[in-house]
């Protein structure tokens, strides 16, 4: 008898096993089919926020009415569930939406690394079609990961050689490179390895990256570097750019560094790729466009770029590596987001979406000519603001009034986008230095204070359309 148990017990754990695999890999078409969401952007872009108010809205649809089947009662429940993936960090969705629902709400902690979570959707179809085939459930995994990992992929196809002179070049034209290069003029590659030299070098670089990112560039490769997680301190981790030695000896600082790049490609990046990016059937980028508006035309061209090479990622044929990992499989939507447009008053709105549509229109290209469907969108995850009209000098003007993070309340006008988006994206392009024509202010605003309706989820815009969009035909 004993046997008996025993045998069954594996057999019921590889039978388990081997559904997990099959749900896994062709989407579950034999069973519960199983939608993995990719939910990405560079770091502030509202990532964090954008998932929990998306599965606070999924769970009670009270302001989901662009959501065909929340709308029509289709979706019968939404309810949270173990995820599947047992090695990667659950998403922390409790503790984020009690920061944004408490009496004093403020905004959670940001996406620092990759995340997950699991809902399930029980759907009956309403009609003739519905009462014949009872009710079934669709899985949405939930997969978080910062915008600055999928730069990474421009790595696989350079050397340690190829991308020290590439990096070195640029950090020569930015001030806040200096005390870097500095560090690194003084040591040669064809010296005798030692560790403190590479921690030394390593620390001086990631300083640097830490303050391209606060000043808006967006180029600041390896992404680990400012996001380590809990491979902080480890020799893939601890390696930086160095000019060239004339020769390269074994045993040699240049060899070392070298070896660790190589390993940063082997056992961070390509693990990346292949374990997450090539499973997610549907896509968003969240893109603060706003922001970048705010700090300038330089921001704006930086983004424009960082946005065409983070799409570049959904190419397939953009890498070897990556359309292997593919074979046929592809992304089959991808939603470009701008975020936080409740600092716009909605009349603004469509313009709003037309600078994303241009902004991303050469990387759009690309991604539609790869058979997937991509849209635009402006939406505001949680809806901070109230709009208001004023009259200012016998000139309406479109406002918004929130908190600010003073907690003071403030109506403010942020400036008028233009109706044609050349007139920011092409002076951004040719490198001004300010906007000539306008002002453009955004301010920080707190959470305000909610109090939900039973059934009701955070207040948004267009979170229900971006829903619709993303996972729609799969409900
Ligand atoms: P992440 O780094 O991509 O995870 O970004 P977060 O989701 O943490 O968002 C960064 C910050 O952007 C938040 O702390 C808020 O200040 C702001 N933010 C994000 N979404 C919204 C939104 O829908 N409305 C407003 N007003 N601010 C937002």
């Amino acid at each position: 008898m004993g046997t008996f148990t025993l045998v069954f017990s594996d057999i019921a754990d590889s039978l388990t096993r081997g559904v997990e695999t099959v749900q896994d890999r062709v989407s579950g078409a034999l069973f519960e089919p199983v939608i993995r969401l990719g939910v990405t952007g560079l770091s502030r872009a509202g990532k964090t926020v954008f998932i929990t108010s998306l599965v606070a809205n999924l769970i009670d649809r009270g302001r989901m009415p662009q959501l065909i089947s929340a709308a029509n009662g289709s979706i019968r429940a939404v309810y949270l569930q173990p995820q599947p993936d047992d090695t990667i960090p659950r998403f922390d969705y409790e503790t984020h939406l009690a920061a944004l629902t408490s009496p004093t709400p403020h905004w959670p902690s940001s996406t620092r690394s990759i995340s997950e979570l699991r809902l399930s959707v029980r759907v009956q179809p309403s009609g003739i079609l519905g009462t014949m085939t009872g009710p079934r459930t669709v899985h949405l995994d939930i997969v978080d990961y910062p915008g600055e990992w999928l730069l990474d992929l421009a790595l696989l196809d350079k050397t340690y050689a190829q991308w020290c002179d590439d990096v070195l070049e640029r950090l020569k034209k930015r001030d806040i490179a200096t005390p870097f290069l500095t560090v690194s003029d003084g040591c040669d590659g064809a010296d005798p390895f030692q560790e403190s030299m590479a921690q030394k070098l390593n620390s001086s670089y990631t300083e640097y990256l830490h303050l391209a990112q606060a000043a808006g560039f967006y180029d600041c490769t390896p992404g680990r570097f400012l996001l380590p997680g809990d491979l902080a301190g480890s020799p893939v981790l601890t390696f930086a750019p160095l000019p060239r030695p004339d020769k390269v000896r074994r045993g040699t600082l240049w060899r070392e560094m070298e070896r660790r790049y190589d390993a940063y490609k082997s056992k961070v990046v390509k693990p990346f790729f292949r374990d997450h990016f090539a499973r997610i059937d549907r896509q968003i980028v969240l893109v603060d466009a706003l922001g970048a508006i705010n700090a300038g035309p330089k921001a704006t061209e930086d983004l424009r770029q960082a946005m065409a090479d983070i799409l570049g990622a959904f190419r397939p044929g953009r890498n070897a590596f990556v359309s292997q990992l593919f074979l046929g499989k592809r992304v089959e939507r991808i939603l470009f987001a701008a975020t936080k447009a409740d600092h716009l008053h909605h009349r603004q709105h469509p313009q709003l979406t037309a600078i994303m549509n241009a902004l991303l229109k050469d990387a759009r290209a690309r991604a539609d000519f790869s058979g997937a469907k991509t849209q635009a969108m402006s939406i505001a995850s949680l809806r901070a603001t109230v709009e208001e009209t004023r009259n200012h000098q016998g000139q309406t003007l479109d406002c918004v009034r929130g908190t600010l993070m003073s907690g003071k309340e403030a109506a403010f006008y942020p400036g008028t986008l233009p109706d044609d988006p050349s007139k920011l994206l092409a002076p951004a392009r040719e490198g001004a230095d300010r906007w000539l024509d306008a002002d453009y202010e955004i301010m920080t605003f707190a959470p305000a204070v909610l109090s939900l309706l039973p059934g009701h989820g955070p207040p948004h815009i267009r979170l229900d359309k971006a829903v619709e969009f993303l996972i729609g035909d799969k409900l």
